[in-house]
């Protein structure tokens, strides 16, 4: 069943206090933050899930002393997460760890140059199918920024707590109106509502 993005209020949504996205104010500033990829995020399959384009396959990322494993990645546009103003697309690197946790890298890409490994997701695009893809994405993971960290949810159902956000705002990283354009065209916007953040922390690190 597709996502009906223009009704989020009915999602079922059995949790509380912790959902995301949020908007990302007054945040502790903490001290630098290691996060590095550690295997190349190469995506194997390309598949159109009816709310966006998700890509399958490998890769890790090193996030102070954890490894956590790529699962899949995906786009939201626009992006869900807001520092200042929205930005234009978000990227997804969905990880798990040995024992489960759940970690989302998110990174947020502001209106401007074309990016060409997001041009080459689009251009082997399919609607309605899934194939076999060979892309690596490692490249659209920042090295250089500011890393915001608080716990949140999954932001489709089931909007599962217990979350690792760290969401990136990397000192440059660009889509072209023309590309934002393709992916609202092609599937509406799939950002979910922010969400109340209660009483939760933000920690703000430079990206090292
Ligand atoms: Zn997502």
């Amino acid at each position: 069943m597709v996502l009906d993005y223009g009704k989020q209020a009915a999602w079922p949504n059995g949790f509380g206090a912790q959902e995301s996205p949020i908007a990302l104010h007054d945040a502790q500033v903490v001290a630098n933050l290691h996060l590095a990829v550690t295997a190349p995020y190469r995506m194997q399959t390309e598949l159109d899930d009816g709310t966006t384009i998700k890509l399958l396959g490998l890769g890790q990322v090193q996030i102070g002393t954890k490894a956590y494993d790529c699962v899949q990645t995906h786009f939201h546009v626009p992006a869900e997460h807001v520092i200042d103003q929205p930005a234009a697309l978000e990227l997804h690197f969905v990880h798990q760890n040995a024992i489960g946790q759940l970690c989302v890298v998110a990174v947020l890409f502001t209106k401007g140059a074309e990016n060409p490994l997001i041009q080459q997701v689009i251009d082997d695009f399919a609607p309605g199918t899934q194939h076999a893809e060979a892309i690596d994405l490692s490249a659209l993971m920042p090295t250089a920024g500011k890393v915001y960290h608080y716990l949140g949810s999954l932001t489709t159902p089931p909007l599962t707590e217990g979350v690792e956000w760290y969401v990136i705002q990397p000192k440059h990283a660009t889509v072209s109106a023309e590309q934002a354009a393709w992916f609202v065209h092609q599937f509406g916007t799939n950002n979910r509502d922010l969400q109340p953040r209660n009483d939760r922390v933000i920690q703000c690190f430079d990206l090292e």
